[in-house]
């Protein structure tokens, strides 16, 4: 690892980032960021805001000028019908000024309608001048029509011929409106009139009454001529009336349009802003997502997946599992670089001090063991005894201590010497250690003495087994020059623990046993003898 992070190190300069630095950069970008989109929505919904306010503000008096220029309009239309068809001449003679008036008002001051409100006025004049004309060939026409009349009447007086015309011919004339004086309906009444004068006129006899019938075909002429311009006079008021009601029509409607285009212009342009910061808004969000995906992408791999490699190593390293194919990872976070380069040495250490703690330990499992081991005999040592008796807590029933003695061993060792007195001492343990089971644990007390404690023992148990060491030992078939070169053999004192269980110590049984020894001694030796509480008593 070490080698591999020390490659790292010294071929590729890695750059590295501070965690702090990183989030700081991002904390930055982003603040900023989202200060822009603040800014441009907000300067957004002003400019919306501002706007809306501003075509409420100019909506409401555009209207009412709309409907208050609608109403003019109207009134207009009711000006040239009067000066149409109006038969006073004062009241047309008035419609004519207030139309005047009313078309050079500011009302109409967009320029469009300025220009038609114009022509308006220019087709008022020239109307309200046919109108005048008008009224001058229909005074001729009235005083031509008197005079025919007159004429007529005279031929029909004088030719005695009766009264052919009566007094209502001659009216009506006067009450008729101006635009529908005259028509049809009176050119075929004095039609009718000029034929039956002239069928008068054909039947006379004297000449003075022909003084009239000459007179009657230039009054005729006359009246024709005069009848032809009052009909030419009056098609061309109704012409120019109906162009005039066509621009008047065309001025409503570009006023409409107009007042309704302003309108339209400010609220498309509204609803432009507004569909302009609701992409703007798409967009920032689109983008938001991307870069917080991007974001969290960078923190996974840079951050956490690290973070997760560390733990998992650490986890592993505490439980005591290999961790040799795990791989710290390779950051570049500096703050995350620092602490994988600790963990490496940690772990370098740790696995220095946990390889040299194992062979401390096992050296002094080994060392412990020699400690508790007679060198010669190979039997526990008094050390061993000692610690027995110290954790074994209470003695337990069923269990017994045996002291064992060789016999004359003394005379052994000053006739043979003491090596061969070792050799003796050696067999002599390594018999009693075979000759018991494992549970029972044969320590080498002192000289050539062992004590041997038992346990799940009874005294026929005892018995069987004093008599088979015994035996073993006289069977080594070991020559003691000293004793009349008679097999070593040895002597046994028993103490079972008979009572209740804890109510004996080890030291006690011990003591008992040594007791016991003593008298397998003095009673003749090479036998077992169990403590008695008297002490006289032998088996
Ligand atoms: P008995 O027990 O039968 O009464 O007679 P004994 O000769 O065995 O009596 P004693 O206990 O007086 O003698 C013990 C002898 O054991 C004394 C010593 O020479 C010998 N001895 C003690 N420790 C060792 C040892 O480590 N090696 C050898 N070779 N001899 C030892
Ligand atoms: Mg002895
Ligand atoms: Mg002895």
């Amino acid at each position: 690892m070490n080698e591999r992070t020390g490659t790292d190190n010294d071929k590729v300069k890695v750059r590295r980032f501070s965690l702090r630095s990183l989030f700081m950069a991002a904390a930055l970008s982003f603040g900023v960021f989202f200060m822009m989109v603040t800014v441009y929505s907000y300067y957004d919904m002003t400019l919306i805001r501002s706007s809306s306010s501003s075509l409420v503000k100019n909506s409401i008096p555009r209207i009412m000028r709309a409907q208050r220029a609608l109403v003019n309009l109207e009134r207009l239309r009711g000006f040239i019908n009067t000066i149409e068809s109006g038969s006073d001449p004062m009241a047309a003679r008035n419609a004519y000024i207030d139309a005047s008036a009313l078309l050079t008002e500011s009302m109409f001051d967009v320029e469009d309608v300025a220009v038609l409100s114009q022509s308006v006025l220019n087709k008022v004049k020239l109307m309200w001048n046919t109108r005048s004309s008008l009224s001058r060939v229909r005074s001729e026409l009235m005083r031509n029509w008197m005079n025919l009349a007159l004429i007529i009447n005279r031929i029909s007086i004088d030719s005695d011929r009766s009264v052919i015309l009566k007094q209502d011919d001659f009216l009506g004339f006067d009450y008729l409106p101006a635009a529908d004086f005259g028509g049809f309906m009176l050119s075929d009444h004095v039609r009718k009139q000029y034929e039956k004068a002239f069928e008068i006129c054909s039947g006379l006899s004297q000449d003075s009454d022909w003084q009239y019938c000459e007179e009657l075909v230039p009054a005729r002429e006359e009246f024709d001529r005069n009848y032809s311009y009052y009909n030419s006079y009056t098609s061309e008021l109704k012409r120019r009336s109906e162009e005039v009601s066509f621009l008047i029509n065309l001025m409503a409607s570009s006023y409409t349009k107009n007042e309704t285009a302003v309108i339209s212009t400010e609220l498309s342009y509204i609803t432009n802003i507004s569909k302009d910061l609701a992409s703007y808004l798409l967009l920032i969000s689109a983008f938001v997502l991307i870069s917080c995906s991007a974001f969290y992408v960078a923190v996974f791999l840079g951050v956490i997946r690290p973070l997760q490699d560390i733990s998992i190593f650490i986890n592993r390293f505490n439980r005591k599992l290999n961790v040799e194919d795990l791989h710290l990872p390779n950051t570049r976070i500096t703050e995350l670089y620092e602490m994988v380069e600790l963990l490496r040495h940690l772990f370098e250490d740790v696995k220095k001090i946990t390889t040299d703690s194992e062979r401390i330990t096992q050296r002094y499992s080994e060392l412990l063991t020699i400690s508790y081991y007679d060198e010669l005999t190979g039997a526990h040592n008094r050390r061993a005894l000692e610690l027995f008796n110290r954790t074994m807590g209470e003695v337990p029933a069923r269990c017994a201590v045996m002291m064992v003695d060789i016999d004359f061993f003394k005379k052994f060792n000053d006739t043979l010497g003491h090596q061969k007195g070792d050799m003796v001492l050696r067999r002599v343990s390594v018999c009693l250690i075979k000759n018991t089971s494992e549970s029972d644990i044969v320590y080498r007390y002192g000289g050539e003495e062992f004590c041997i404690v038992l346990q799940n023992v009874d005294r026929d148990i005892l018995t069987s087994i004093g008599r088979r060491l015994c035996q073993a030992v006289k069977q080594l078939d070991i020559i003691n020059p000293g004793n009349d070169n008679r097999p070593v053999t040895i002597s046994i004192g028993i103490s079972p623990a008979t009572l209740e269980k804890g109510q004996w110590s080890l030291e006690e049984l011990i003591s008992k046993a040594d007791a016991a020894l003593y008298e397998a001694k003095r009673s003749g030796r090479e036998r077992f003898v169990f403590y008695e509480e008297e002490q006289d008593k032998l088996l």
